[in-house]
């Protein structure tokens, strides 16, 4: 396992006895799930593990049960020996490239029971159902495989992070969950396997969505949350846009606020089209 080419494995039984064997000689074990066509964002999990774990192991893994929309699942780019390229840059020790029986070896017609407290009912539960037993059922699967000390996600899928430290903290997994802050291009757009299917054009529109967010960071203590929404919807409102939503959330909860008093910890979240292209972000207006 040499820093700087990493071996790229298909099968749960060999990662499970290298992870064993690994582990047997008091190695820590990082893992960070992705589904590919990699670009800064994951990188900067993968290092955030890398600083942390003695082994560092990223699963590629385009899961079908997490895609609502069939097109978009056979659009998600496939790019293994140029992710694997990428993940030789910071030195990852393991990748681990399923297939989908070895994923779902019994069949994907089955539901991970936890209680996640309504938590996946809201935003991207609501715009894109089965979407969270997909993930949950996915990342469960990763977990019993890879049985990792530290799991690294990122703050960009805030409601799917939020989702899994339900899930491990219900099913009491020890593991312990870090979440890692948003990678952005340089205008601003939170960093996406998606935004290669933008236009130049749409790219650099799409900033509108970061000055957005960072114009109800800059009120949320001047406007009411009513104004500071009835602006954002303006401000995304265009002929080249299609707003999903944008609200202000309890960072815990994921409910949505009416007002600033009494919140700890305050997020707003947005879903938009650009050029057929569905982008998420979000922004942590304060937390207490
Ligand atoms: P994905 O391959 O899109 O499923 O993402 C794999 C992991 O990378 C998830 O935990 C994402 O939240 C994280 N991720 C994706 N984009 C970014 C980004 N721009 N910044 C930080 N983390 C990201």
């Amino acid at each position: 396992m040499n820093s700087g080419n990493a071996q790229v494995i298909h099968t749960v039984s060999e990662l499970v006895s290298l992870i064993q064997t690994a582990k047997r000689s008091g190695k820590t074990i990082g893992f960070v799930p992705t589904m590919g066509a990699l670009h800064d964002g994951h990188l900067s999990l993968m290092r955030a593990s890398k600083a942390e774990n003695d082994i560092t192991v990223c699963s590629i893994y385009v899961n079908p049960t997490q895609f609502d929309n069939k097109d978009d699942l056979a659009k998600y780019p496939k790019t293994l020996d140029v992710d694997v390229a990428l993940l030789n840059t910071v030195g990852v020790e393991l990748v681990f490239a399923p297939s989908d029986t070895e994923m779902y070896p019994d069949g994907m017609d089955y539901v991970i029971n936890v209680d996640l407290d309504e938590v996946d009912k809201v935003l991207e539960g609501a715009h894109r159902p089965g979407h969270f037993e997909g993930v949950v059922q996915i990342v469960h699967r990763l977990l019993e495989v890879v049985q990792p000390h530290h799991l690294y996600m990122g703050q960009k899928d805030f409601q799917q992070f939020t989702i899994i430290q339900k899930m491990i903290d219900n099913l009491e997994m020890p593991i312990e969950l870090v979440v890692c802050p948003i990678a952005r291009e340089d205008h601003g757009l939170a960093r996406s396997s998606r935004n290669e299917r933008l236009s130049a054009e749409d790219r650099g529109r799409a900033c509108i969505i970061y000055h957005t967010l960072n114009e109800m960071k800059d009120d949320i203590h001047h406007l009411s949350i009513d104004n500071l929404l009835t602006r954002a919807e303006l401000r995304l409102s265009w002929s080249w846009t299609e707003l999903e939503y944008v609200d202000i959330i309890n960072g815990n909860t994921l409910t949505s606020v009416s007002k600033v008093d009494d919140q700890d910890y305050l997020v707003a979240v947005v879903a938009v089209w650009i050029g057929g292209v569905r982008l998420i972000d979000n922004l942590i207006l304060y937390k207490n």
